[in-house]
């Protein structure tokens, strides 16, 4: 059976991934801004890894070694850098597969130069400073430019490329004024004290694109880390600017069953098939259509959106998704295949399980 005819499956639509990241490089060139190109949305999937390698970025980038490995395999031109601040236990992996990794901690650094002496290898290093997020990073400037210090003076091993900061992912917080200020204060204070000027001042991720493109990040910023607006052609603070594509993925699943059901579960009410307790409404007897994928496949099915009017997802289990299809009656039966849009956080899902088909189109 060919590919396209197995599901569940999701399709990414090369040409229009294509023009997104040409019309992000090209808008970010004009505030001087460069994009590192991040691909552990789809875990690193090969023919969308060609697409961002084709699209001159200064970088790759992923947060996990065994994505990079693959995008080693494949013979990626563009430089590699690993996103997530790595485990001591994992620095050998880190110098062999990685260009450059993001640092927090002094004495990972000093681990890290040490391996890649071992190595006979030059690693990229960025300092990355807590604004406030509370995930990765110095929490205190002075810590930060004292660990530039000796990583320019006495880490000789490492290459300091330059400071960045995360926002969004623990503390949803947002970039401003004020923490793009702070992270250029922080890359002035850390170029007085080394005496020379810092290639990257990376200003986050894709919620950072609309202050961009505003003309609103201060001069000094001159990167960001760019996975979800590349991919989906948004950011997660709504930020969709109408050049970008948003339909790149087309998630397709299988009606296995459809027909008419209450709404209401009859008999005593326990937990779900996850051990929650659940939330029903009663709304009388509905057309309801079952899907061939479920939690396991995608996460969180609220996360997949119907594209055809009438179609509202109520609910999943393990292996099933459950469609309420009362106000699309006539078009869906068993055998139908539906579209749905997806999410970050669903293609993440999608992309890291076996039992969904990848699909290219050209
Ligand atoms: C995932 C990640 C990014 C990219 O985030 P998007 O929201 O997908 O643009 C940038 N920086 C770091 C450190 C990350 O972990």
């Amino acid at each position: 059976m060919k590919a396209e005819d197995r599901f569940p499956q999701l399709e990414v639509d090369l040409g229009k991934l294509k023009e997104n990241l040409t019309a992000l490089r090209e808008r970010c060139q004009d505030s001087f801004v460069g994009i590192v190109g991040v691909v552990k949305g789809v875990n690193a999937w090969p023919e969308i890894v060609n697409v961002f390698d084709a699209a001159g970025f200064p970088y790759l980038a992923t947060s996990r070694l065994d994505q990079l490995q693959k995008m080693r395999a494949r013979g990626v031109k563009t430089p590699l850098m690993l996103l997530r601040i790595p485990m001591l236990s994992e620095l050998p992996g880190v110098v062999e597969l990685a260009d450059a990794s993001l640092q927090s901690d002094l004495t990972v650094l000093r681990s890290l130069n040490s391996e890649a002496k071992r190595q006979g290898k030059r690693h990229g290093v960025l300092l990355m400073i807590d604004l406030g997020d509370l995930r990765e990073g110095f929490w205190s400037a002075e810590e930060l430019v004292d660990a530039a210090v000796e990583t320019e003076q006495e880490l000789k091993s490492l290459e300091l490329l330059g400071v960045g900061v995360n926002l969004g992912c623990y503390g949803s917080i947002l970039p401003d004024k004020r923490n793009m200020q702070g992270l250029t204060s922080l890359a002035f204070d850390v170029e007085r004290a080394i005496g020379r000027e810092l290639r990257l001042v990376s200003g986050g991720a894709s919620t950072s694109v609309q202050m961009t493109l505003a003309g609103m990040m201060p001069g000094r910023i001159n990167n960001l880390r760019l996975g979800e607006i590349c991919l989906l052609g948004s950011a997660n603070n709504g930020f969709a600017p109408d050049f970008l594509h948003r339909d790149v993925f087309t998630f397709r699943a299988e009606v296995v069953e459809c027909r008419d059901k209450p709404s209401f579960p009859v008999g005593q009410l326990g937990v779900d098939a996850f051990g929650k307790p659940g939330v029903y409404i009663d709304r009388g007897i509905r057309r309801r259509a079952l899907l061939a994928i479920g939690k396991v496949d995608c996460g969180d099915c609220f996360d997949l959106s119907p594209r055809m009017p009438g179609v509202e997802v109520i609910g999943a289990s393990g292996d099933h998704t459950i469609l309420d299809v009362e106000e699309a009656k006539d078009k869906v039966k068993v055998g139908d295949v539906l579209e749905f849009d997806v999410n970050y956080a669903s293609l993440v899902h999608l992309t890291n399980t076996p039992g969904v088909e990848l699909i290219c189109k050209e």
